[in-house]
């Protein structure tokens, strides 16, 4: 049977808002037809204009918010709303863990169907200008001016955005410096459409423990004119800047960074230190952006691996070896496998940075290397799980269920296939969650969240 929506485009209706997505939409239901309304909190009545209606979802604007819920802030940010970065300024903060929260437990009894015991979010003291890392497109406005910003909500077009409330202030100080450079130097940024001009991105990365900055110029091309005043500019402007890099990305995909990179100045990577450890970092590593709260997120990670300065650990997504060493402090022996060649020269390097000789590393995939190793007999006490969003590949499930390790810590920036790997791992009953799951938040002001995970074996 076919049945229309209830309302109608350019219909005017008061609406009761019942929850909020991801994307800080609030949404409110009209008959059970779910419509999506902007800047709208759960608890509220708008009066909102049907905008768009979709078979079973709708779009509408707020006309009117006619009651205020009590958990409604002020955006703190400048850029707040024409920017597409931080979807929940306008939630308090409290309220903003509250429902961070609340999705790691609905994504725990939805997707696992598991009813398992979610700590409160760890949240920031200070939940601002916490990114370590910052990445602006750079392209033509349409008078002609050089926009290095932010794209706009829901689109290709950038934004000059001049503060970031979320991001370190020196990476503003960059743009200033790239921005003058080009403008003097008469240095065109990229153009999708056309495949033509010349910088496509520029990175900011910033060791909050070190003030060690680094600057990388993504590029369309391998030539770069007038490197020299670039580096002049940014040496003028940017305390702490020990690196600047060119990366050439020729490809005319989403994809920022390209496999190229060039020094121009200084030394190809900044050092960091994280609880008294020190990482290197090059351009084309993975590093979290939230120093702050990576270390609580460490620390939770290592409180559930339960390390006593005897055990084997596989870190099966290492990057450039941040947990493993922080495993290392309280092991006999750490494996770190890593995907990039680059994040793994980094691992090794910082583990010898840091006089760690017990900590080894390997450039492969996890899903291809634990089942081989497990194979000619790796029995690894405990292993470390911290994959990208998409989770972790059902052969390196397996490879741990065949591995029987006595305890795998899970570390996720994604509730959903975190509920559903945990989810895989205990179902033949071999090992449970142990403890709560306890959200970190890693990005305040946006709708994500990290969880770490303890599982212990049973049998
Ligand atoms: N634990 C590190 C890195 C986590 S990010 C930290 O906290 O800094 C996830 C890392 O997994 C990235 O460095 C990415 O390059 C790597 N990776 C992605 N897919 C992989 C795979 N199939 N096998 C091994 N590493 C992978």
């Amino acid at each position: 049977m076919k049945t229309n929506p209830p309302v109608q485009k350019n219909q005017e209706i008061d609406l009761g808002i019942d929850s909020l997505t991801r994307e800080g939409m609030g949404v409110g239901r009209v008959e059970g037809y779910a419509l999506f309304v902007h800047g709208a909190l759960p608890g509220e009545t708008v009066r909102v204009r049907v905008e768009r209606v979709e078979k079973r979802y709708g779009y509408a604007r707020t006309l009117d918010v006619t009651k205020t819920g009590s958990e409604r802030a002020d955006p703190a940010c400048g850029a707040y709303g024409r920017c597409g970065g931080c979807s929940l300024q306008h939630l308090s903060y409290p309220a903003q863990l509250a429902w961070k929260r609340q999705w790691v437990e609905d994504a725990f009894s939805r997707i696992g169907g598991m009813d398992v015991d979610v700590a409160p979010v760890l949240g920031m003291e200070r939940p601002w200008a916490y990114r370590n890392k910052a990445v602006y497109p750079v392209r033509r406005g349409p008078d002609g001016q050089i926009l290095i910003g932010f794209f706009t909500p829901r689109s290709h077009r950038v934004a000059d955005i001049d503060i970031c409330g979320i991001q370190h202030p020196i990476a503003e100080q960059a743009v200033a410096a790239v921005r003058r450079w080009m403008t003097e130097a008469g240095i065109a940024p990229y153009d999708e459409k056309s495949g033509t001009g010349t910088v496509r991105h520029l990175m900011v990365r910033i060791g909050f423990g070190t003030g060690e900055v680094q600057a990388v110029l993504v590029t369309s091309g391998d030539g770069l004119p007038a490197s020299d005043a670039l580096t002049h500019s940014l040496r003028e402007a940017v305390p702490g800047l020990v690196s600047v890099v060119q990366n050439v990305n020729t490809r005319r995909d989403n994809v920022i960074m390209g496999d190229i990179t060039k020094i121009l100045w200084g030394r190809e990577w900044i050092e960091d230190v994280l609880d008294g450890l020190t990482f290197r970092v090059g351009p084309l590593s993975f590093y979290q952006v939230n120093p702050v709260q990576t270390v609580a997120l460490y620390r939770e990670a290592m409180k559930r691996a339960g390390l006593t300065g005897t055990e084997t650990v596989v870190d099966a997504y290492c990057g450039i070896g941040t947990i493993s060493l922080f495993a290392a402090r309280n092991a006999g022996r750490v494996i770190g496998v890593e995907s990039v060649g680059e994040a793994v020269a980094d691992a090794r390097e910082n583990a010898r940075l840091n006089g760690i000789d017990h900590a080894e590393f390997l450039c492969a995939r996890a899903e291809e290397w634990l089942p081989r190793a497990v194979a000619e007999g790796l029995r690894p006490d405990v292993i470390l799980l911290d994959p990208p969003r998409k989770g972790c590949d059902p052969k390196l499930l397996e490879a741990i269920l065949a591995a029987r390790p006595e305890r795998v810590v899970y570390v996720s920036c994604d509730p959903a296939t975190l509920a559903r790997d945990v989810k895989r791992l205990t179902e033949g009953g071999m090992y449970r969650v142990e403890g709560a799951v306890q959200p970190v938040d890693m990005f305040p002001q946006t709708g994500h969240v990290e969880c770490v995970v303890g599982m212990g074996r049973v049998r």
